[in-house]
């Protein structure tokens, strides 16, 4: 802690080469303990002497900061005393890290699924953030239509017939095959000039459902009638 009373000088000058340590002691408002106790400090010594911050370069062989350094190394290896954390963290940093953990935790748990979500693991890539981002901007009947056309957890005939609510799982568009996500994505031929006017191809491969935009499905969908 600085202290002053004592000294007969007028000014105070006072050089840091921490950019953000100045702009905190500057900000009207501060949410940290550190913040508030050094601008108390500095208001009791401007009561006595005019003080300045100012800001130089580190590590620039400038005399006074090369000593502050150097008691900072000596310092780092003392036990702490003081408030804590002893080591500040932004919010801003916290949540940096919070959100790229929930990235990895979700491609661990993507990557995880072994033999299980077939259908969903057929035409979706893995986690993808813009995907989500787009994913977002959809009300509850876009969700439900593009997750259950993604994940066969839809209201197609095949599945319906799986829970035994339908006798014909067949397609109600070319009556042939049986109707499921992969036949309305990619296989049926009375859907060609759809998909063609909607996903920009007359045919499809499972692996060109992957790179198809969550609004592109969602707008041939709803043309067709059917999820
Ligand atoms: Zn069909």
């Amino acid at each position: 802690m600085i202290t002053t009373h004592w000294r007969p000088e007028k000014y105070v000058s006072i050089c840091s080469d921490n950019l953000v340590a100045l702009k905190a002691l500057k900000a009207v408002r501060t949410t940290s303990l550190v913040v508030h106790q050094c601008k108390k400090a500095l208001s009791d010594i401007s009561t006595r002497h005019a003080v300045g911050l100012y800001w130089v370069p580190g590590h620039a062989g400038i005399r006074g900061n090369e000593i502050a350094h150097g008691f900072a190394r000596g310092g780092s290896a003392l036990r702490f005393l003081g408030p804590k954390p002893a080591l500040g963290v932004s919010r801003r940093d916290l949540e940096k890290r919070v959100g790229h953990w929930l990235v990895n935790q979700h491609g661990a748990q993507w990557r995880g699924l072994g033999d299980t979500q077939r259908q969903a693991r057929e035409f979706i890539s893995g986690p993808s953030l813009g995907t989500r981002a787009k994913f977002f901007t959809f009300n509850r009947t876009q969700s439900r239509v593009v997750t259950g056309l993604l994940t066969g957890h839809n209201t197609l005939r095949r599945h319906l017939c799986l829970l035994g609510l339908l006798d014909s799982h067949l397609c109600r568009k070319c009556g042939v095959r049986k109707e499921t996500s992969a036949h309305i994505l990619y296989e049926c031929e009375a859907l060609a000039s759809l998909k063609h006017a909607y996903l920009g191809f007359f045919l499809l491969e499972p692996e060109d459902i992957k790179s198809l935009g969550l609004g592109a499905i969602w707008n041939y969908s709803k043309v067709t009638g059917l999820p």
